[in-house]
């Protein structure tokens, strides 16, 4: 499908963006919809934001998504942020009606619809351990205390940062009971006890297992491991909690659904999840 007068842009604000795989399978999904709107990776640096976001206003972009490190501070730039967006102080997900920009988040419910399509689990009984608090964990704990998580416990290697996600979570969800250790605690008794292990921090692929706080003797076929960095390979800590049993979700299957609701947004039609898939792993 060529370019013309009527595209339509959409585009990933991130600092670095070069690595993201979003444009192949936002692209593929917009031209079996036989839609006239292409996706851009657009970098931007931080300080470069405010201007960036006032451009997707000027040059009547349809909307962006929003990766690494935007989606904090981008909140404040917006003119409306719906609840989901509010809830964990995170956007990924930025759509221009008309000149008015609003701000989405769709990680959480990507996250939920994953999960859903690898494993049976009770969120109102399951004990849940989320490693980081960034703007992916905030977005995935939300959903899962909005789903009835009665318990989560956050583990981050900077406190306060976990403190501030504890406060979220204060204003919107009382009756939660948010735990938070540092990484250097032992918690492998808690390990042990969880039954659904997230590791939503960005610790890279070299170094992976060391620099991930948990302990993986302690998992079991009981558990169900995540780790939502998305690479070519499956990250090491899924290899290592496979190997004891677990039930284990990448990244991918995140990305393939968090990209589908922004899409919704954006369109209003629901994108073929099939062609989209099919994009990530070709
Ligand atoms: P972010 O806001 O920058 O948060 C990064 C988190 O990782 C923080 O909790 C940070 O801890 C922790 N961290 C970073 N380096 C670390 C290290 N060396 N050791 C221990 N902890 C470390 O990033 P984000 O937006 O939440 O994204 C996190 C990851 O999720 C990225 O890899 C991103 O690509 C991925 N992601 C995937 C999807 C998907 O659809 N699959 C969606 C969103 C994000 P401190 O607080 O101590 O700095």
């Amino acid at each position: 499908m060529g370019i013309n007068g009527e595209t339509r842009l959409v585009g990933i604000l991130g600092h670095p963006v070069t690595h993201t795989l979003s444009p192949r399978m936002q692209n593929a999904a917009f031209e079996a919809m036989g839609l006239n709107i292409r996706y851009v990776p657009l970098h931007v640096l931080p300080e470069n934001l405010p201007a960036a976001v006032a451009g997707i206003r000027a040059m009547e972009f349809l909307g962006a998504n929003v990766t690494i490190p935007h989606k904090v501070p981008v909140c404040d730039l917006l003119d409306h942020l719906d609840i989901s967006a509010s809830r964990a102080g995170a956007v990924n997900t930025i759509v221009n009606r008309d000149g008015v920009l609003e701000g989405h988040n769709t990680d959480g419910a990507g996250f939920i619809r994953a999960i859903g399509e690898t494993a049976d689990i009770d969120f109102t009984a399951a004990a849940v351990v989320i490693l980081g608090a960034g703007g992916a964990a905030r977005s995935i704990a939300v959903a899962l205390a909005e789903k009835g998580a009665p318990r989560i416990t956050i583990i981050n290697r900077t406190r306060q940062r976990a403190e501030d996600l504890k406060s979220l979570f204060n204003r919107d969800f009382p009756a939660l009971e948010v735990i938070i250790h540092l990484p250097d605690e032992d918690t492998s008794d808690l390990i042990s006890t969880s039954r659904l292990l997230i590791n939503a921090t960005s610790v890279g692929m070299e170094g992976h297992l060391k620099s991930v706080p948990m302990d993986v003797d302690r998992l079991t076929n009981d558990h169900v491991v995540c780790d939502i960095v998305y690479a070519a390979q499956e990250a090491p800590l899924l290899v290592a909690a496979r190997e004891k049993g677990a039930t284990v979700m990448g990244g991918l299957a995140m990305l393939l659904h968090q990209g589908a609701a922004s899409i919704h947004l954006w369109t209003g039609e629901d994108p073929p999840l099939s062609v989209m898939r099919n994009a990530l792993e070709s």
